[in-house]
């Protein structure tokens, strides 16, 4: 369950940051204000009455337009929780050079109470509240998916906002994580999961930092203890285990937690829990008491892909983990890294590891404003040219290659090549910004301080260079 003092513990990382830049006073305090917030309640009807829904959409910084970030659905959404997660975004687009503002939006509800019926009406009736007081547009503020949210709700957000915005031209930028079939683009839902193995298999790869951890260089054979299977989660877990050659050895999830030393195939698990509805019942592993047992466990890495403020003061001692690769936002509070910090557990912070998915909406709404799908001019021209050179070196060579090992060269890029080619770039030289501010700056003790202050230090510029401060 997400804490009261969220807000205060991402505030207290962004000072702690803060004491080191050189920014000054004012323009700091306009870095961390909270811009704008839009709480609201209407009535939708649901069964046979009418409920009064409670949402907000917080936009936190305006620094550059549109802002950005998800919509949650939520039984714990409150207004401190929208404005955490609203200024991580600013944090988030800033480090990763993806020119929005943040923002983020809640609807208090639980989303497997209600009918999918119910669902598109209350996504509906907050989308008209949002436009109504201009909260919504792709030049204003673009939500995506979230926690309880995906590519349906987003399809429900563009079909009443262009219902509502007739020959708008760039109406479709409205919104991102939209199903590919309307105005999305391929890779957006797996994005996020994908940034985190992008994110960790960089952190893993220097030498001198995994030693000082423990560790050897290189993801294959870490193991690793996965909390929460949603969306990011159980790309995250996947992708790490079949494109890292990692070892999952254990799960945890609403239901309960599972453990196995010799791994846990991430992809049978995803499979038997869509079909059975529990992760408690896989063959083969070691069920553990609490769901949060398997937070403690043996292991190299510890993913939790989950809700915000899991790992706090109460239970920070326990982590047996030697790095922390936060793919969800805010899962470790600021009085509970500091106790990981003195045990010498290296944390990757949230708004670089989790940054997979805006920087994908970021290309969504680019193709959605050139109307344009990525790799429709130079697909088969870069075929020609591959072909030409294959041709060139087996003319040189005298060699021979067969059909499929053509094809295979020659293949010109697809749209979700580039998707994965643009953030696996995005997250590499991110990661780089972050560990150069480590290692140049000897007061800079940590990858989440790192992180703010190369993002404090981008927007303070923008500021600047708008000639808002001198
Ligand atoms: N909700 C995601 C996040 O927290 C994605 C936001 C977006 O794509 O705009 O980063």
């Amino acid at each position: 369950m997400s804490q009261p003092n969220f807000y205060e513990s991402v505030s207290a990382s962004i000072s702690k940051a803060a004491s080191l830049s050189d920014i000054p006073k004012g323009l700091l305090s306009q870095i961390k204000v909270t811009n704008a917030i839009y709480k609201m309640s209407f009535p939708v009807k649901v069964g046979k009455g009418y409920e009064v829904i409670t949402a907000y959409r917080a936009q936190h910084s305006h620094h550059r337009l549109p802002t950005k970030g998800g919509i949650r659905f939520s039984p714990h959404v409150h207004q401190d929780e929208v404005m955490a997660l609203a200024s991580l975004m600013t944090f988030k687009c800033a480090l990763v050079d993806v020119p929005f503002g943040g923002a983020k939006g809640g609807i208090r509800i639980n989303p497997k109470n209600y009918t999918e019926k119910e669902l598109e009406r209350i996504t509906r009736r907050y989308t008209a509240e949002l436009i109504r007081k201009n909260f919504i547009g792709p030049g204003i503020d673009v939500p995506a998916p979230d926690m309880g949210t995906g590519p349906r709700e987003m399809a429900w957000i563009l079909d009443t906002y262009t219902s509502m915005n007739h020959g708008e031209i760039d109406a479709t930028a409205c919104v991102t994580g939209k199903p590919v079939t309307q105005y999305g683009i391929n890779g957006r839902n797996e994005a996020t999961g994908r940034g985190v193995y992008y994110g960790l298999r960089e952190a893993l790869s220097y030498e001198d930092d995994m030693k000082a951890i423990g560790l050897t260089p290189g993801m294959e054979g870490k193991t690793i203890a996965l909390q929460g299977l949603g969306n990011v989660g159980s790309f995250a877990g996947s992708i790490c285990q079949n494109e890292g050659g990692a070892k999952i050895v254990a799960v945890a999830e609403y239901e309960g937690s599972i453990y196995n030393p010799d791994g846990i195939d991430i992809d049978k698990l995803l499979k038997h829990r869509k079909a059975k509805g529990t992760i408690m019942t896989f063959p083969g592993v070691k069920k553990l008491k609490k769901n949060d047992d398997a937070l403690y466990v043996d292991c190299d890495i510890l993913i939790p892909a989950a809700l915000e403020s899991v790992i706090h003061k109460g239970n920070a001692n326990k982590i047996k983990a030697k790095m922390i690769g936060e793919a969800a936002n805010g899962p470790v509070t600021f009085e509970g890294e500091k106790i990981l910090l003195k045990k010498g557990v290296m944390i990757i912070p949230d708004f670089f590891l989790n940054a997979g998915g805006v920087t994908v909406s970021y290309f969504e709404w680019l193709k959605n404003l050139s109307h344009l799908r990525f790799g429709r001019m130079e697909k088969r021209f870069d075929t020609r040219a591959y072909d030409k050179l294959v041709d060139f070196v087996l003319k040189a060579t005298g060699g021979t290659i067969s059909k499929r090992e053509r094809e295979f060269l020659t293949k010109g890029a697809d749209e979700i090549d580039l998707v994965r080619s643009g953030l696996e770039e995005t997250m590499i030289s991110a990661y780089k910004d972050i560990r150069s501010m480590w290692k140049r700056r000897s007061k800079v003790e940590d990858l989440r301080t790192a992180a703010f202050l190369v993002s404090l230090n981008k927007i303070a510029n923008d500021y600047i260079s708008m000639g808002i401060f001198p």
